[in-house]
């Protein structure tokens, strides 16, 4: 359908049939103040900051969610618009404790720069004395009821994008009140602690413990960054102060997630309290000692010069850096041919076609099929798009040896030896997607062909880089004891590769390349230490191929580099051109 004109504020705009006046109007580029509106939410129309004077109109309208029709007049800063905003405003602020200079938002609050753009500076009505407690009992963020304006921006975030539905209102007008399930500390409730609530708040309501009264908003800066817990690769922002490392937020615009970030890579990705290896070591009668880079890279160049192909082994962790990973692939199983190489990760399914999904695909289907995969362990925010969808009427169905978090959610569970039943369920839908883990069988795989091209298909492999390691045939079986020289690139792994040491031959020279100290660095003849996922910067290829690129946030700690950085230099000592490795690198979609 053509588009419609409209005029705001005398300027004639376009946009099409649909929209709303706020949506109009921002694309024109005519602000309209809002509170308890957020691009990536419903449009609520609750708290009448956004209302604008509609020509016809006897009252005036919140511009989040009149539509916009063709030939309307909108004055959005008229007389009268302007007095019934600052009074919205003064209500909001004579509820509840507004007192901004011992918030901890002040200077980032959107009620407060509306406060000031409206030229509020008393307070009009009886301010509302009663005081409310802090529910500090979840164990990032804490809810100050105090700050609250009730503008729902949380429940409808914990409902419309998590999937979650812990949040809501009770009672009703001035006795309104933020609760968690029945009425209980958020600490106690479904709470999963995915801090998407924290983000959308517009005050002081909702707050992340850690960087509490750490800066002032409007002091900090953001680095955008993906987070390297999980083979999603979900988009984020690093908050930074003075150089230091405040929080973890949404970067709304990321490609992957839309924002979503889950408890360990908005919270628990920071909580790493593992001792940092900062300097190479070498291990002289038997008790390690500090080195020099030079020292150490030529070591490494000679055990790897002298040592045989057959009595070779590579160990690695798929955290690295798309670079990393292909220049270990050119050290390793193109120069030195080594005949023991692999990850703690398992490799993808082989399929005998091509997966092409998309997590977006997830919500716009009508149909998912999981088959051996447990997204809300493994990738959490996988298991948010799919309960949204549960929520819009997508049916859900799974293939499964064992149940998880999301069989509630499913309409049918079938066995794995019934999967065919599940094949023809996902064939009669319009708009199905096959969501499927890295336990999916070499039979199962096969069934599964019958659902190609209709199905979108997103597998979901363990791991971080593990799609690029595979492709580089880095991800193997490794037996450590049949290795007379190995090397770990054990990187900021989380513990995964340490039950190895054990199996390690006691006569062994082994080399590892890590950001923390661990039994492996333990076990190490030589460490080289390398920077952690916040330190550099490199690319990824996610579970379902897209490209994506991680940003440093902070310089490499002490002596430690990047990954990329130390096998370039190793590669070099070996007489191997580290730019020429770049051609290694697999070629995945965007
Ligand atoms: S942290 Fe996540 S799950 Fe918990 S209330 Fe907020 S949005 Fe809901
Ligand atoms: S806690 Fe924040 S987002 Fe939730 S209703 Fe209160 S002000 Fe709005
Ligand atoms: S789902 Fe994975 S990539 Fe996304 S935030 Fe959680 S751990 Fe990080």
């Amino acid at each position: 359908m053509s588009s419609i004109t409209l005029t705001i504020n005398g300027q004639k705009v376009s946009a099409q049939p649909g929209q709303t006046v706020l949506k109009a109007a921002q694309a024109a580029g005519i602000d309209i103040p809002t509170l308890c509106h957020h691009p990536a939410l419903t449009a609520s129309g609750g708290c009448r900051v956004c209302l604008v004077e509609v020509s016809g109109q006897r009252a005036l309208q919140p511009a989040c969610t009149f539509p916009a029709t063709d030939r309307m007049e909108i004055q959005t800063e008229s007389p009268k618009v302007v007095r019934a905003r600052k009074f919205v405003l003064e209500l909001l602020f004579s509820e509840r404790n507004h007192f901004c200079m011992a918030c901890e938002m002040s200077g980032g609050c959107e009620l407060q720069t509306l406060g000031y753009r409206y030229g509020l500076d008393h307070w009009v009505y009886p301010t509302y004395t009663q005081r409310f407690a802090v529910d500090a009992s979840p164990p990032h963020h804490l809810m100050d009821h105090n700050r609250c304006v009730l503008c729902r921006r949380c429940v409808r975030a914990c409902a419309e994008l998590v999937g979650n539905h812990t949040l809501d209102l009770r009672q009703r007008g001035a006795h309104s009140m933020l609760c968690a399930d029945m009425d209980v500390p958020l600490g106690e409730s479904t709470c999963i602690s995915c801090g998407t609530c924290v983000n959308v708040c517009p005050t002081g309501a909702l707050v992340d413990k850690r960087s509490a009264f750490m800066a002032r908003p409007k002091d900090v800066a953001r680095v955008a960054t993906i987070c390297t817990q999980c083979s999603l690769g979900c988009g984020l922002n690093v908050v930074m102060h003075r150089g230091q490392v405040l929080r973890l937020e949404s970067r709304w615009e990321a490609p992957v997630n839309g924002g979503l970030l889950c408890r360990r890579g908005r919270f628990e990705a920071l909580q790493d309290s593992r001792p940092r290896l900062l300097e190479p070591l070498i291990k002289e009668n038997g008790r390690s000692a500090p080195t020099s880079w030079n020292w150490a890279l030529a070591e490494v160049a000679r055990h790897l010069h002298h040592e045989s192909p057959q009595q070779l082994g590579l160990l690695t962790s798929t955290r690295l850096t798309n670079e990393a990973l292909a220049l270990l692939h050119a050290i390793f199983v193109r120069q030195l041919r080594a005949a023991h190489r692999g990850t703690c990760d398992a490799a993808p399914p082989a399929l005998p076609f091509t997966p092409c999904g998309k997590l977006t695909d997830i919500v716009a289907s009508d149909f998912i099929l999981i088959v051996e995969a447990d997204p809300a362990r493994d990738q959490p925010v996988a298991s948010f798009f799919i309960k949204r969808a549960v929520d819009q009427g997508t049916r859900l169905v799974t293939v499964e040896s064992r149940s998880t978090e999301l069989t509630a959610f499913a309409e049918a569970s079938f066995p794995p030896r019934d999967i065919a039943i599940a094949v023809d369920l996902v064939q009669a839908a319009a708009k199905p997607v096959v969501v499927c883990g890295a336990g999916l069988r070499k039979s199962e795989a096969d069934l599964l062909q019958k659902t190609q091209p209709k199905a979108r298909f997103i597998s979901l492999v363990s791991g971080v880089n593990t799609v690029t390691a595979a492709a580089l045939g880095l991800v193997d079986r490794i037996d450590p004891a049949a290795c007379r020289t190995l090397f770990i690139a054990v990187a900021d792994e989380n513990g995964t590769l340490d039950p190895l040491a054990a199996r390690i031959d006691r006569s062994a020279f082994v080399i590892a390349m890590a950001s923390y100290a661990s039994p492996l660095t333990e076990r190490a003849d030589l460490v080289l230490p390398m920077a952690t996922w916040l330190e550099r910067s490199g690319g990824f290829t996610n579970t379902d191929g897209t490209q994506l690129r991680a940003h440093a946030a902070l310089p490499p700690s002490g002596q430690s580099r990047s990954d990329w950085d130390i096998l370039g230099r190793l590669a070099e000592r070996l007489g191997l051109d580290a730019r020429a490795a770049k051609a290694d690198l697999p070629r995945c979609d965007a």
